[in-house]
Formats: C-alpha cells, sequence, structure tokens
C-alpha cells in the first residue's frame, strides 16, 4: 500500500470517526477526562442504531428460526468455567514490543499488515505463504520463530521506524476482579471475554426446559471484555464490546453440513442489510483456535482494510465435553430419531457450530458503508452532500416532520402528525432554522424520511415527503403516511431476502 494510499483510508476513517461524534453516534468514553483507550460510549442517534442492528440481529435468529431461542446469560460466571473453556489456560495473543518507540504490538497483526501489503501489491502467493507460515508457527507455540519471521520480513515500528525488537510474549486477554466482602474469602472472578460459555452451562437447562429436539440454537446478546494488547481503529477494537452469539447444537457427523448452512446464511443476512457483494468475503483461518474443528471470518473492506466482522467456527463437542469433566454433570442428550439401523441414535455430546458477531464492529460496518458523500449542483452552485444511507429498517430516527413555518397554525398541524405517527415510528419534531438546513440535519443522521408541513396542508391535509437517497419530493395525504413510512421502515424489508 502506498503511503498516499493509506493516508486516503485514515483519512476516510477520521471522517467516520469525527462524524460519529459531532452527530450524536460515538463519544470516546470518560472524555471530559481526556477518554480510556478502547473504551467507547453510543450517543442518542448511536444508540438507536445499535440497539436496531441488535433488534433486527435477534428477531433474525429466534423468530425466523423456529428451532431458535435465546437466553440472556450473567456476566460473571463460576470461574471453573473458564478452566474448561481453555481460556485461562490459552486465551493469549502474541504481543511484541518496540524498543525505541516503547509502543506494543499483535506480533499476528503485525505479520497480517505485512501479508495485506504483498496482496495488495500483486503478490497474493507471497501474502498466502507469510500467513500459513504465521499460522503454523503459532500452532507450534514457536515465539521466537515469530520474532524471526517478523525480522526477516523487515517490518518495522510504525512509530520509531525501527526494527528494534523485543521477544515475542503470550499475554492473557481476560480481566480479573474478586469477590467476596473481604479479603481473605475473596477470589478470582473474570469478566467474560466472550458470550459464548453462558450458553453452553446453560445448554440442558434449555434444552429440557423448552424440550428442545437436536438440531436447536441458542442464541444470546450481551458484553464481553478482553484487555486487547492494541487498541486501535476505532470501535473496531475496543476491551469492553458487545457480541452476538448463537451456538447451534447438532448431531456428531452432520457438523460440515451445518456449517455450510450458518456460513451462507450469516453472509445473506449481512447482504440483506445493504452490503454490497464486492465488500464482503470469507476469510478461512490460517490458524485455529484451540476448541475450532474449522473457522471462517466474514470480512467487510473497512476504510482500513479488509477485516473481521463475524466468525462462523465448528466447535465440535469440545466445549460441552469440557464442563462435563469439570463439573462431573453429564452434557448429554437423548436422540430417539432412528439411524439407518433403525435403531435410536441415544445418547451423545452434541457438537457445535457458532456464529458470533460484534455489535460494535457491525455498527462500525454499516456506519462506514452508509458514509456517502456526493456533489450535488444547485444553479451555479456546486457542494458535496454527506449522508448516511442506512437501511431503513435500522435507522436511528424514521422520519422528522417540520412546519414550513413557526405561524399561521403550521406548527400545530405538524405536531398533530408528529403525536400520530409516534406511536408506530421512532420520529423527530423541528421547527428551528430554515427548512433546507433542517433536511441536512436529517441527511447527516440519516433519516430516510421527511414530512413538511405547509399553507397547502391547511387546506387539503396533503404534505410533501422528501426521500433522504434521491431527495424527490412527493405529495401525499396525511392519512397515506402510516403506511408509506411503515413499509419502507419494516424488518420484513429485510427478512424477505433471507
Ligand atoms: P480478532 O481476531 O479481530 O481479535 P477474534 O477472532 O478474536 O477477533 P472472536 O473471538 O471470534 O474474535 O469474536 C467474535 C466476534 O466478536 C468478532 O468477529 C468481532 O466482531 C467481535 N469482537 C471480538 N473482539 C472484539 C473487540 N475487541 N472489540 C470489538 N469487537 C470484538
Amino acid at each position: 500500500m502506498s503511503t498516499t494510499e493509506k493516508t486516503t483510508e485514515n483519512a476516510q476513517l477520521k471522517d467516520i470517526i469525527s462524524h460519529a461524534k459531532e452527530y450524536g453516534f460515538v463519544f470516546p468514553s470518560s472524555e471530559i477526562y481526556d477518554g480510556l483507550q478502547a473504551v467507547y460510549d453510543y450517543g442518542q442517534n448511536g444508540v438507536e442504531l445499535k440497539n436496531n442492528l441488535k433488534t433486527l440481529w435477534w428477531k433474525c435468529m429466534t423468530q425466523l428460526h423456529q428451532n431458535v431461542v435465546g437466553i440472556d446469560a450473567a456476566i460473571f460466571m463460576h470461574p471453573l468455567t473458564w478452566k474448561a473453556s481453555g481460556h485461562i489456560d490459552s486465551f493469549n495473543d502474541p504481543m511484541i514490543d518496540n524498543l525505541d518507540s516503547k509502543k506494543r504490538y499483535r506480533a499476528d497483526v503485525l505479520l497480517e499488515d505485512k501479508a495485506a501489503e504483498y496482496e495488495k501489491a500483486g503478490d497474493v502467493s507471497k501474502a498466502q505463504a507469510l500467513l500459513k507460515e504465521m499460522g503454523r508457527l503459532l500452532e507450534a507455540e514457536d515465539l521466537k520463530a515469530v520474532q524471526q519471521l517478523i525480522i526477516s520480513e523487515n517490518i518495522k515500528c510504525p512509530v520509531s521506524g525501527t526494527s528494534n525488537w523485543t521477544e515475542v510474549r503470550q499475554f492473557n486477554l481476560m480481566f480479573s476482579t474478586q469477590v467476596g466482602s473481604v479479603a481473605e474469602d475473596s477470589s478470582t472472578i473474570y469478566l467474560r471475554p466472550e458470550t459464548a460459555q453462558g450458553i453452553f452451562v446453560n445448554f440442558l437447562n434449555v434444552q429440557k426446559s423448552g424440550r428442545m429436539k437436536v438440531p436447536f440454537g441458542i442464541a444470546q446478546i450481551g458484553k464481553a471484555f478482553r484487555n486487547e494488547i492494541v487498541a486501535r481503529q476505532f470501535i473496531f477494537r475496543m476491551r469492553e464490546f458487545e457480541q452476538m452469539e448463537m451456538q447451534f447444537f447438532v448431531r456428531p457427523g452432520t457438523e460440515g453440513e451445518w456449517y455450510e448452512n450458518w456460513k451462507a446464511w450469516r453472509k445473506n443476512w449481512h447482504l440483506a442489510l445493504g452490503v454490497p457483494t464486492e465488500k464482503l468475503r470469507f476469510h478461512d483461518h490460517d490458524k485455529l483456535a484451540h476448541y475450532a474443528k474449522a473457522a471462517v471470518d466474514i470480512e467487510f473492506e473497512f476504510p482500513f482494510g479488509f477485516k473481521e466482522v463475524e466468525g462462523i467456527h465448528s466447535r465440535s463437542d469440545f466445549d460441552l465435553t469440557q464442563h462435563q469433566n469439570l463439573s462431573r454433570k453429564k452434557q448429554q442428550y437423548f436422540d430417539n430419531d432412528l439411524n439407518e439401523d433403525g435403531k435410536p441414535y441415544g445418547n451423545y455430546v452434541p457438537y457445535v457450530v457458532e456464529t458470533s458477531v460484534g455489535a460494535d464492529r457491525l455498527f462500525l460496518m454499516t456506519l462506514c458503508n452508509a458514509y456517502q458523500e456526493e456533489e450535488i449542483t444547485e444553479g451555479d452552485n456546486t457542494k458535496t452532500r454527506t449522508f448516511l444511507k442506512f437501511h431503513p429498517a435500522i435507522a436511528p430516527i424514521k422520519a422528522a416532520v417540520f412546519p414550513l413555518v413557526k405561524k399561521d397554525g403550521l406548527p400545530e398541524k405538524a405536531m398533530q402528525i408528529f403525536d400520530d405517527l409516534k406511536f408506530d415510528f421512532k420520529m423527530i419534531y423541528e421547527e428551528r432554522d430554515a427548512i433546507g438546513k433542517r433536511y441536512t440535519r436529517q441527511d447527516l443522521i440519516g433519516t430516510p424520511f421527511c414530512i413538511a408541513v405547509d399553507y397547502e396542508t391547511l387546506e387539503n391535509d396533503t404534505v410533501t415527503v422528501r426521500e433522504r437517497d434521491t431527495r424527490e419530493q412527493k405529495r401525499m395525504h396525511i392519512s397515506e403516511l402510516r403506511q408509506y413510512i411503515g413499509d419502507a421502515v419494516s424488518f420484513k424489508r429485510i427478512f424477505e431476502k433471507l
């Protein structure tokens, strides 16, 4: 990647970050104290967008699939959970420090960036060879060789520009804290680094209480915490974030088929949200996590390159078996369907296919994808219009109502429309400034419809409805508004594409 390209990409991300802050989407956490690295707060528009994305995911998983149900498990879990899952022993990232700049990096990320450079320069086979070699060394936990690879690839610290590297060390990403009122009886517990384990430990509770038959899935949305070594790229990598995970329990031997099914279904889901095909791709893992038999990422082309938004993992019976061993409670399912020999399949520990997407990364993808700048000419003037082209179903505000002027009964009429539609949609009423400015403000937060009340409205109950993407205005009767907006913003528009 050339320096100019890199600068344009960074500039794009910078524009998006400042837009997100200026228009109430994302603020740095505790900003008055200069913020806290890799922690962010969602503002008045951001929380609406994020809630819409979460609700959409939830409904797509638990409403469109009659064999997927949801739970909401606690963040704190018994410490043995993390022993069983392997997080205490191996939830590590390889880190490396540059001795001149004193900056810390993830060794795998440095190598991945190098591979991306080769790929961008057209040398795909060199890129693949490097990733393969990295995968092999990490798998073998040969950290000395990982350091050698960084040096032989001539990777330099972007801050100091030198390759004065320390050795590579493993760093556990879990945050820990104490429970118990006095120091003596306190014991260490962890803030969960993934939501998945809350699902595994409830597998039998849900299966029995819901009389669920394999194959079935359990979905969950919740906070997860990781002490990430490198915090960068805005909300792409946070220390406190939200995951939306689904564990799908299947009969052993059928996991390959289910893995392919969910892989295709989840990619389609992102397409249905309005992400163009060329901005999404699958990326098979070069290094499999300790639990995985097969794993693929769905990557989106962020301004900083193709990066993971969602992971699909075939986790075998690893987690349930580990919990069975540590808790000494059977995690088995009795399958009374008949096999080829006409006998019930009987007792087994189900295999699991997982889909795992970060709500915050999905949010960033949605924002990057929606951010549009277009040149518009009005008379002799050409200007740039910035607008957020969200799918109407996830837009934070569905419609804004404006009286053309602040007198002659127009505000009252506009308020009546607002009061009537607010039962159905998240709306805004605005009467300040010229109407052009009000349209601009709604474009900037991605409101799909603006309803203007003018003098004609008082005569015949019609209004103009301006569409965000085309800027076209249509005249329609007030009684048509509910259906017109409702059709466009309904989740059904997304469901029917799945
Ligand atoms: P990465 O390789 O980027 O660290 P990962 O492979 O460790 O991610 P998973 O453990 O598979 O990620 O987590 C599933 C999803 O959770 C990811 O696809 C991502 O969307 C989200 N996620 C993981 N870590 C973070 C984080 N630190 N900040 C925001 N989202 C995250």
